[in-house]
């Protein structure tokens, strides 16, 4: 195996993989853990707890026959706004007619539209917006009387019961946290899923609510935040604060903004949330068109491929895994498209753009320069792996951000943190159960025997030592001939 080969044995960008009635069988979680799935999601928007617990059970039971690190993350489905039922199942909207949506309890018709969220009345003022049926009908409020929100139709077409309502200019007072929520946390919770994702977070605040009310029953699990809100948008910098991981939520984010504006967000997002040492997801529609062919578009395997050059850490299946004909080449076909970006990246010698301050600048912090170090150390002699022995996981979370060229392996005695590393970028998860961090030797030899990066007389790098809380770093940086 020539240096390339073996540099690029292990992908770098992580996938995941949404489980519904397409793929909830055994057999077929088995293949998508196999094609190369990193993280299953399962969504609480669709099916009971029996049908999750179940699903877990499958998934885990799968990773184990396998010997693979997956992490399973849980996705609450937050306060989806929708309409309720019509009396016929469906109503025609024309461009121009004045409709009413009603906060009442009601049967839908001609003309009436029942509101699912019962304070629409007090969150829509006149002039705002309200997108139905994924962006594609469009009312403009008029005015408010009482319970009744009066409009005029701006794009017509045909409504269906229980269609989803997005009210982009609104200042929506519902929690991000629902009653729903709750019952859907705790049993993430008791099945011990890695991480939770809520949806439609605005702010720090919704955030902690969610990690308080976990933490009341018992322990908090990791939480993606899902920025799909335009105030996420805005208020990133305090969700990267309290987040452990974002998802750029491109479905509802681009009903809420414009979605010519998605593209941009989307690599500011990943810059920042590197900054932050957080990982960061790009989800949905990715490779779309796969739910019914057998092959994406061209302009799908670009965009996989975008995201996959600006560095994101993961890329997301939804419907082409969940509900789609073809669940396991859809996998196998982003792993193909983020490979060859990959390859393409490791001939320049660079993942992503440098997001980090410039060293010779004030600003540069030692945990910076320690990782800085690390990595032209590995790039300058041409080594095909750094070591991270790592307890909480910080130590490989930092590396990560910084997106080494070399192959990272993050050592870990808990199950639940090289799970939890499947998520990063370039990391690749080694569960040793008694990492002697001493014998450092040792372990790289078994570290050797697993992942096959490198050959008895190779160099490594073995890299330890960072902390949560940066004061309390330690970093070590040693290398060493197997
Ligand atoms: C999205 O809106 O892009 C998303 C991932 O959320 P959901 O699939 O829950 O709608």
């Amino acid at each position: 195996m020539n240096h390339e080969t073996l540099a690029l044995q292990w992908r770098r960008t992580k996938i995941i993989a949404t489980l519904g009635p397409a793929s909830d069988s055994p057999l077929m979680i088995s293949q998508l853990l196999e094609a190369g799935v990193n993280v299953v999601r399962l969504n609480m928007s669709h099916g009971d707890h029996d049908s999750h617990r179940l699903l877990f059970k499958r998934v885990r039971a799968a990773a184990k026959r396998q010997n693979r690190n997956v992490a399973i993350l849980m996705d609450l489905c937050g306060p989806k706004i929708r309409v309720g039922k019509f009396r016929a199942g469906r109503i025609m909207l024309t461009d121009g007619q004045r409709v009413t949506v009603t906060c009442r309890n009601t049967l839908g018709d001609d003309g009436l539209i029942p509101s699912q969220y019962r304070h629409l009345y007090k969150d829509a003022k006149k002039g705002e917006r309200i997108l139905l049926d994924d962006g594609n009908l469009e009312l403009c409020v008029l005015s408010i009387k009482g319970t009744e929100v009066n409009c005029r139709v701006i794009h017509g077409g045909i409504l269906k019961d229980h269609k989803g309502m997005n009210l982009p200019d609104s200042d929506l007072s519902t929690s991000a946290f629902t009653a729903k929520d709750k019952k859907d946390a705790l049993l993430a919770m008791a099945l011990g899923a890695d991480f939770v994702a809520l949806s439609f977070v605005r702010n720090a605040k919704d955030i902690t609510r969610l990690r308080r009310f976990m933490t009341r029953h018992g322990n908090a699990i990791p939480v993606i935040s899902k920025i799909e809100r335009p105030e996420a948008v805005e208020n990133i910098d305090e969700i990267l604060v309290e987040s452990y991981g974002i998802m750029v939520a491109r479905g509802d984010l681009g009903i809420e903004l414009p979605a010519e504006q998605v593209p941009m967000i989307q690599r500011d997002l990943i810059k920042r949330a590197r900054r932050a040492y957080v990982p960061v997801i790009v989800a949905t529609q990715m490779l779309e068109s796969m739910i019914t062919h057998s092959r994406p578009t061209r302009a799908e395997v670009g965009d996989v491929a975008s995201a996959a050059h600006s560095s994101a850490d993961a890329v997301m299946l939804s419907g082409e895994t969940a509900s789609g004909q073809y669940p396991v080449e859809a996998v196998q076909t982003m792993v193909k498209i983020v490979r060859e970006i990959e390859r393409h990246q490791w001939r320049d010698g660079r993942y992503g753009s440098q997001v980090f301050a410039d060293r010779r600048k004030p600003g540069f912090s030692n945990r910076e320069a320690v990782a800085h170090a690390a990595l032209e150390l590995a790039r300058d002699l041409k080594l095909q792996a750094i070591i991270v022995p790592t307890l909480s996981g910080t130590t490989a979370q930092v590396l990560a951000a910084h997106r080494a060229t070399a192959s990272m392996v993050g050592v870990c005695s808990r199950e639940s943190v090289c799970r939890r590393l499947s998520l990063h970028w370039g990391v690749i998860p080694v569960h040793l159960v008694t990492p002697d961090h001493q014998d450092w030797r040792d372990m790289c030899h078994r570290i050797e025997a697993q992942c096959a990066l490198t050959r008895p007389g190779h160099t490594v790098l073995v890299v330890a030592g960072f902390n949560a809380d940066p004061a309390l770093n330690e970093p070590v940086l040693k290398m060493m001939q197997l």
